[in-house]
């Protein structure tokens, strides 16, 4: 049978943030969410994206494996990964053959019929649970949150395997009502996740404009350090290991 060949934005051969020491980061193109904070809109589209086989990945890695193997591993991060399941699978097996672990950064909307098969070889999912509302859920991401959920539920039936991520948006996503949800769903899961903050930022503002496109926050300011710290304390109030204040 033929391999899968995947479609990719980019590929990081030393990211040290997505997952745990230095890992090589496949960016796949193409995302089925429509954020509006997002940093990377240029991922949407498959369009202008580099074709890659298995084998190729692969070649990739060898190259690397001294510097990945000691804790570090492999990423699929974007765009949205889950939309090349079938890609990223043959992926994650090749890095496990290889001695390397496995991390997914996704944005949780990985169809159920394809989620076993992908999880089965996902050492770490980092899941971006943008809103807990599924109102502004809607409105920040163009998709609703159940999907999201559901998936968070799935990946933590392993112990360890589930962050739960939050970028930080001042006055949209960090309200009390907004918090207390993230905990709550934490708190529920099988296992509690520990919890990852990202303080929103504008570094990919311009690239909107390039695409032709209006940049919906245009008037947001990135959170200070006392807001990420006190967004911080709200969690960890709730007995919840937080890193990124
Ligand atoms: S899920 Fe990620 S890549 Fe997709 S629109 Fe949202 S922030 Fe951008």
């Amino acid at each position: 049978m033929k391999e899968p060949a995947g479609r990719v934005h980019s590929v990081e051969t030393m990211g040290g943030r997505d997952g745990p020491g230095l890992r090589c980061v496949f960016f796949m193109a193409g995302c089925n969410f429509r954020c509006s904070f997002c940093q990377n809109p240029d991922t949407w589209s498959i369009r202008g994206s580099q074709s890659i086989t298995l084998e190729e990945a692969r070649e990739r890695l060898i190259p690397l494996l001294p510097y990945l193997r000691s804790r570090g591993g492999v990423t699929a991060s974007g765009g949205e990964p889950c939309l090349q399941s079938e890609f990223v699978v043959g992926l994650f097996k090749a890095a496990h053959e290889l001695g390397l672990s496995t991390a997914i950064d996704t944005n949780g909307s990985c169809p159920p019929s394809k989620q076993e098969r992908l999880l089965e070889v996902t050492d770490i999912v980092l899941l971006d649970i943008k809103a807990c509302e599924d109102g502004l859920h809607r409105r920040i991401t163009g998709k609703p949150l159940g999907p999201v959920l559901a998936f968070g539920k799935r990946a933590a039936e392993v112990p360890d395997r589930l962050t739960l991520r939050r970028v930080v948006l001042p006055g949209i996503n960090d309200s009390a009502d907004e918090l207390e949800g993230l905990a709550e769903y934490a708190l529920k899961l099988g296992f509690t996740p520990d919890i990852e903050l990202i303080a929103y930022h504008r570094l990919g503002a311009h690239k909107w404009k390039e695409l032709g496109m209006r940049y919906p926050l245009a008037n947001l300011k990135p959170p200070t350090a006392a807001h990420m710290r006190k967004v911080a304390e709200r969690l960890r109030k709730h007995g919840l290991t937080v890193a990124g204040d």
